[in-house]
């Protein structure tokens, strides 16, 4: 697997979306976690894949090992991830079945594991743009040319889970400027980040956010993945073609990263 420079980390209803070539079992050092890594071909291209909850599906999203699901892929030599995530929309102008990229992100998840820097030595990476530029504007690109509804900036607000929001949540959500809200996006993007990684997230639009519709059910949630996953792998597709073999950006940029007393 090695030489294989980006992956994909997909989300919930993709466990059977792609064939692979090639699966291996990555160790990692959080709490011996193995990381189940498959080598597929999106788009003609191999490219390497993790399914973020695991190959049955088995840890909800406040129970995922992020540092792991990263860190193996980086062990592995990638430098550049795509993810997937699935949102409930919480701006009115997007549409269950639309996709956006979001731009931008707010963290309201409570009790996760954020940091490969738990201890020595004290980092603190630049977060001002969470997402990599260049890979955005490749997933745009992308799905426009496709012919997806694609929003090309959305704030995504990341809450614990995994129960649904409260009405009075998304009302708030709004108030502070998101436009989607998921489960799964931190602190994924920050371990990227951490790590010198190109990440950037294409999602899914599933349903309008709670208060916005009757209720949020997981049903229509797996429907609306189920029915956008072949597009979805497609955007990727065209996506992952289309990356350059040199990194345009400044993700790989250390911060200053010690205090010096
Ligand atoms: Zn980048």
């Amino acid at each position: 697997m090695k030489g294989i420079r980006h992956a994909v980390i997909l989300g919930s209803g993709f466990e059977t979306a792609l064939q692979p070539l090639e699966t291996i079992e990555v160790e990692t050092p959080f709490n011996s976690k193995k990381v189940v890594v498959s080598r597929v071909v999106i788009g003609g291209v191999e490219t390497l894949a993790v399914l973020r909850h695991g190959v049955k599906h088995e840890n909800p999203p406040h129970m995922v090992e992020y540092r792991a699901n990263i860190w193996s892929l980086k062990e592995l030599g990638v430098n550049r991830l795509l993810a997937v995530n699935t949102v409930g929309t919480i701006n009115p102008i997007m549409r269950p079945g639309d996709l956006t990229v979001p731009h931008n992100m707010i963290d309201f998840t409570k009790r996760r594991r954020y940091t490969f820097y738990d201890a020595q030595p004290v980092v603190h990476i630049d977060f001002t743009k969470p997402y990599c530029e260049e890979l955005r504007s490749l997933l745009i690109k992308s799905a426009c040319k496709l012919g997806e509804t694609v929003w090309d900036k959305s704030t995504y607000i990341c809450t614990e889970g995994p129960r649904f929001e409260t009405a009075a949540e998304i009302r708030m959500f709004r108030l502070l400027g998101a436009d989607v809200v998921g489960m799964t996006g931190c602190p994924e993007a920050a371990l990227a980040r951490e790590l010198g990684l190109c990440y950037a997230s294409l999602c899914i639009v599933s349903n309008m956010a709670a208060g916005m519709q009757s209720r949020v059910t997981s049903r229509e949630v797996s429907e609306i993945v189920f029915r956008k996953r072949e597009a979805v792998i497609k955007v990727l597709g065209e996506t992952i073609k289309d990356i350059p073999a040199d990194r345009n950006c400044s993700c790989s940029i250390q911060t200053d990263s010690e205090f010096k007393l």
